[in-house]
């Protein structure tokens, strides 16, 4: 049977640019862990694809879901729903292959309580002033959803303690260094190679 895979979560404050640092993790095209796609009740944004970017959901199916037991985790954030569906991860991880979740903070306290042999990275930004910056050259939202996550962003930022690994986004592809570095130290912890030694020990 293969070993099960790792849980890698990457959160932190709305704006960090948790999404940007995924895509350029991913876009390199030499990863060897699995991007799982959430579920939102937001709509689309420009470019954005169902399927790819998001699975775009009503809140009849999202609230089904959740009744279901399909979700691992979820969180309203901003008026909507974001999740993650929880057959894509077991049977992922099942097979032996490394999951990389990215969800904001409460979403991934959730997951902190269910996976506690999962990964936790902070994505920090370098200051406030500069998140501010990115909320607003974005573009995407308006003031008032951009003073809102803004907020939510100051007391995220006192989650950090919570996970095992902070990750300053100065420059993305220093964070993705980072996060990949993280990724291949975890996976040498003993804890997480010891079984196949038990295993090749018990056949001695
Ligand atoms: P956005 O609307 O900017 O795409 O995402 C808003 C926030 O929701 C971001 O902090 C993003 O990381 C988070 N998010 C995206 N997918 C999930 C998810 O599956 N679960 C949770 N808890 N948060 C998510």
């Amino acid at each position: 049977m293969a070993k099960r895979g790792m849980l890698i979560v990457l959160s932190g404050p709305s704006g960090v640019g948790k999404g940007t640092v995924r895509k350029a993790l991913f876009d390199a095209g030499d990863t060897d862990f699995q991007y799982s796609i959430s579920m939102t009740t937001r709509k689309p944004r420009d470019g954005e694809k169902d399927g790819i970017d998001y699975f775009f959901v009503s809140k009849e199916q999202f609230e089904d879901n959740i009744q279901n037991g399909k979700m691992l985790e979820y969180a309203k954030y901003v008026d909507n729903y974001y999740g993650t569906p929880i057959d894509y991860v077991n049977a992922t991880l099942d097979s032996g292959k490394d999951v990389f979740l990215e969800i904001e903070v409460n979403g991934a306290m959730q997951v902190r309580a269910n996976c506690p042999d999962a990964v936790f990275v902070f994505l920090t930004p370098p200051d406030l002033v500069e998140l501010k910056h990115r909320l607003v050259g974005r573009g995407t939202d308006d003031m008032e959803v951009i003073n809102k996550r803004i907020k939510k962003a100051v007391g995220e930022i006192g989650m950090m303690r919570n996970y095992d690994y902070a990750v300053v986004n100065d420059e993305v592809q220093n964070a993705v260094d980072r996060i990949r570095s993280i990724i291949n130290s975890e996976r040498l912890r003993v804890t997480r190679v010891m079984p196949d030694y038990e295993q090749m020990l018990g056949e001695d």
